[in-house]
């Protein structure tokens, strides 16, 4: 395992964590100026703060300063309640790999998407096996495109909490058998599809340590790390600062590079409360400390 006690060279920012900074919006090219300032090597950016910065732009700007990006989030939100609004989801979902691509991200992240309409608060039915079966059909459309273009997908399993409004995949081994189900190729080094491990959603499951075995090196595409509150305040923008919950961040860091990941630790905080009111240079400070103790 490797040693991040001495240095934050493995360390990446979600962007997402420092989105706001004293409470107000910092724009992502901002957020880089920091990162870069502080010896960050390596984002992972949002598309709506891409889109609001200029693609060519953070495309430019990332390769001016030697960033590497240890993912692009997100694509996704595949299940819809028409076929209208699967072409919709399609459409943007290549949209995604394409930004992906133009942005030398190694994967694109894929939250998957829950029961149509749930997000906004009104679902359009209850069946979530159906959810799942777009999902499958929609991952499987996706790969036909991205595989070609080099571009590996990744599918984030979100804690069972989200199954209604963000992900219907909840654990690694749904994410897994989707993977083996739509990628049967075995030969390249990294999968066309894998998984995005993050902490936050998974350090419960305790089929967890297997269920990275079997992924793998190849399906093992990136690594997310925060903390879980005991209590959350809210489910989805209460995640803490490693170090500050309840996840054993090094041992479950330890099962993944067990298979030989070697990339980058990915920290992704939303806190509405807390870090986002905080100013963004604190926060990565903050997270390049806490890299070296707790992750
Ligand atoms: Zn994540």
């Amino acid at each position: 395992m490797r040693d991040f006690s001495t240095g934050h060279e493995w360390l990446s920012i979600n962007t997402a964590t420092v989105r706001k900074s004293a409470g107000a919006d910092l724009p992502l090219t901002q957020i880089i100026e920091a990162c870069v300032a502080r010896g960050i090597r390596a984002i992972s950016p949002w598309r709506d703060q891409v889109q609001a910065a200029g693609l060519a732009n953070v495309a430019r700007l990332v390769r001016a300063h030697g960033l590497q990006l240890s993912g692009y989030c997100r694509g996704g939100m595949f299940p819809a309640a028409d076929a209208a609004g699967l072409r919709a989801a399609r459409d943007d979902n290549r949209r995604a790999v394409d930004e992906a691509l133009e942005l030398g991200a190694p994967c694109l992240v894929l939250v998957v998407g829950g029961l149509p309409g749930a997000l906004q608060g009104c679902a359009a039915h209850k069946d979530i096996a159906g959810a799942r079966n777009q999902v499958r059909d929609g991952i499987a459309e996706l790969l036909d495109y991205a595989k070609p273009a080099g571009m590996p997908l990744a599918i984030e399993p979100l804690h069972p909490m989200y199954a209604a409004d963000r992900a219907c995949v909840n654990t690694m081994e749904q994410a897994l058998d989707l993977c083996e189900a739509l990628d049967r190729g075995t030969r390249s080094p990294r999968a066309a599809l894998g998984v995005a491990v993050d902490v936050y959603h998974v350090w419960w499951d305790p089929k967890l340590q297997a269920q990275i075995a079997r992924a793998g090196q190849r399906r093992l595409l990136a690594f997310h790390v925060c903390d879980w509150l005991t209590p959350t305040a809210d489910l989805l923008n209460d995640r803490g600062m490693m170090g500050d919950g309840v996840i054993d961040i090094p041992r479950i860091r330890g099962w993944v590079e067990a298979q030989g990941y070697a990339g980058f630790s990915e920290v992704e905080i939303f806190s509405t409360g807390n870090w986002w009111q905080r100013d963004a240079g604190e926060v990565l400070d903050a997270c390049i400390a806490r890299h070296r103790t707790a992750v």
